[in-house]
């Protein structure tokens, strides 16, 4: 590449940005380093830790996995005060939104890992790390069974077993191909960083092929067909950066059959990005109908295979095949069958979801915690304890609550009840009693039980399932590992809410998850934002937003500047199309 190349893509790159968002990556990016350092600095005790403790023999605690759950429960867990092993087949923690960035180059495979046991170096206290996959979990004797799954002459045994006190379970989930036939054979799948490279080299050797001699326009224009089958985050992310890839490298390089290539996406439900606010779903479908992606929405896919992906129209049941180069598949995640076997030890046969209670123990086995995706939280209703809640607030017996009596139990049931909180938001109300006003909304001195419980029967509507994303996962570690942490102090000070069924109160706070808002980059260095407060923020400054955030999200000083300089090299000179 030229001089004068370098600088004309260098100001192409820059041109039509805002000042203030330059300023912002340069601000974000130098405070992200700031978090690294203080990430970086030797941990120099925590107080309040018994010393004593230590002579006790140690709970041994065992944690599977080594995915975003599990990596921020090992970054603040204190290592001193248990014994902890770690299993996981992966060695290393992964930075799965930039995952779809890997699959065309934008930023290497390499830069968005941090091995494992450079995390858990700097704890204080040994943490002990195994590269295996937990096979079986032995509910009854408290033991899991391991494999190592390296494939080699190495010898040694490659089976082991682990005792446990306490165990974490933080496997996450896998694809979820719906026993849609053909789909494990012929998709490729955007979940491991081995997939994002497989792909990488699957689109090249589409375009290597696409431009060999002899083959009809018919063979080069399937071979060029990319389908993307799901509508969700990862799936329009990925059809974006493609799209990129294509429009910015590959179509001066392959320019005989740039007119041939196509990128289509297909979504059984009627828009794009549905889980996202309307006007960044209908900004994405806009988007893309403009830089010429097909979104084929309504449609299911019903078979995949080596040539053609057939679907079927929802709406009129009318079924039809289109030929593919390249079919990725990104519809959604299921359990894996370690959890699904524990689930049948355990009693949770007939649910789809391993359950936690709010305080992310594993529902009807003692001494097991789930987090992160292989898991959801069992939200305890409202109206299952409404009469109890009645029985402890109404302190005079007198079968009335009065609105002092009634606020006596509000910070403990808004602690406790999460759904509270959401329906008077919903409600716009502004103060829990509120909640005891008249049907006409007058202020009531005092309610009965049954006036008591239609103030409160809609509150559990309000009651929803946490998303699969790494933002909750990464916040349920930190949680998990705080509660590890007190464990002794806060038998003696409990700090959670009243137990209105039984006495006294509970020892934790519920896990809350505090939402921080949500990306979707959707190419052409434009990115929609949805930010707390229903904001809602689109275009080429929210993209620089994006690159601030994740770069400052980085869980190293390492990949921080690996991941700031692909980008760069991005910028500079393109993405690379070498079939490696
Ligand atoms: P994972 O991070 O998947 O980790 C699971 C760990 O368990 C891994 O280390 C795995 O090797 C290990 N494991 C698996 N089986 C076993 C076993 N049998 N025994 C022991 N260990 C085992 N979320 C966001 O919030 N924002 C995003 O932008 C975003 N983008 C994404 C993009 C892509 C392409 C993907 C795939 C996901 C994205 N997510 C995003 C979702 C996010 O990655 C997941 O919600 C998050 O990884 C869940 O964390 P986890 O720890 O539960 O599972
Ligand atoms: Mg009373």
């Amino acid at each position: 590449m030229t001089v004068l190349s370098f600088l004309s893509r260098a100001s192409r790159a820059f041109q039509g940005y805002p000042a203030c968002s330059k300023l912002l990556i340069l601000c974000t990016l130098s405070s992200g380093g700031l978090v690294a350092y203080s990430e970086s600095q030797p941990d120099n005790g925590t107080p309040g830790v018994d010393p004593n403790q230590k002579e006790l023999k140690k709970k041994r605690v065992l944690v599977l996995g080594t995915g975003w759950a599990a990596t921020s429960f090992l970054k603040d867990l204190d290592a001193s005060l248990y014994d902890i092993q770690v299993v996981s087949p992966r060695n290393y923690f992964a930075f799965t939104p930039l995952l779809p960035s890997v699959t065309c180059g934008t930023v290497e495979a390499r830069s968005i890992v941090e091995p494992i046991r450079n995390i858990v170096k700097k704890r204080r206290g040994e943490v002990n790390f195994w590269e295996a996959e937990c096979v079986r979990i032995d509910a009854a004797n408290k033991k899991v069974l391991c494999r190592s799954n390296v494939e080699s002459n190495l010898v040694g045994n490659r089976e082991f077993s682990l005792e446990y006190d306490y165990l974490v379970i933080a496997v996450g989930a896998q694809v979820n191909t719906f026993n849609t036939p053909g789909v494990k054979e012929n998709c490729h799948f955007l979940k491991e960083v081995e997939d994002c490279q497989k792909i990488r080299r699957s689109v090249i050797d589409c375009f290597e092929t696409a431009i060999l001699p002899e083959l009809t326009e018919e063979e080069r224009k399937r071979n060029l067909h990319f389908v993307i089958v799901g509508g969700g985050p990862t799936g329009v992310e990925f059809a974006a950066e493609l799209h990129d890839f294509f429009e910015e490298d590959l179509v001066n390089l392959y320019s005989t059959v740039k007119d041939l290539v196509k990128i289509t996406v297909i979504q059984s439900g009627d828009h794009i990005l549905n889980t996202y606010d309307e006007r960044i779903s209908s900004f994405a479908e806009t988007k893309f109908k403009r830089d010429g992606i097909e979104v084929q929405t309504g449609c299911r896919v019903v078979s995949v295979s080596d040539k053609e992906v057939t679907m079927k129209v929802k709406s009129k049941g009318e079924v039809f095949s289109i030929p593919h180069g390249l079919v990725v598949w990104s519809t959604g995640i299921g359990t894996r069958p370690v959890v699904r076997d524990f689930m049948e030890q355990i009693g949770q046969g007939n649910r789809h979801v391993l359950a936690t209670d709010e305080w992310l123990r594993v529902k009807g086995y003692e001494d097991a915690y789930a987090i992160g995706d292989c898991a959801t939280i069992d939200q305890r209703k409202i109206m299952e304890d409404i009469s109890s809640i009645f029985k402890a607030a109404d302190k005079d017996n007198s079968g009335t609550l009065t609105v002092e009596e009634f606020q006596e139990v509000i910070d403990d049931i808004v602690i406790r009840y999460p759904q509270v909180d959401l329906y008077l938001q919903s409600k716009h109300l502004r103060d829990v009693t509120d909640l005891l006003k008249d049907p006409q909304g007058h202020d009531r001195k005092e309610v009965d039980i049954e006036e008591f419980k239609l103030a409160f029967r809609h509150v559990d509507l309000q009651m929803k399932s946490l998303p699969a994303t790494a933002q909750v996962a990464a916040q349920q570690g930190v949680y998990l590992s705080r509660c590890f942490n007190s464990r002794q102090q806060i038998k003696d000070n409990p700090e959670g809410p009243r137990r209105f069924r039984g006495s006294g109160r509970h020892n934790f706070r519920p896990f809350r998850y505090k939402h921080f808002g949500q990306f979707a980059p959707l190419g052409g260095d434009q990115a929609a934002a949805e930010l707390p407060g229903d904001w809602v923020s689109v275009g080429h400054s929210t993209q620089w937003l994006w690159y601030s955030v994740y770069a400052s999200k980085q869980v190293s000083w390492r990949t921080r500047v690996l991941v700031v300089s692909d980008w760069t090299r991005r910028f500079i000179f393109g993405r690379d199309s070498s079939r490696i």
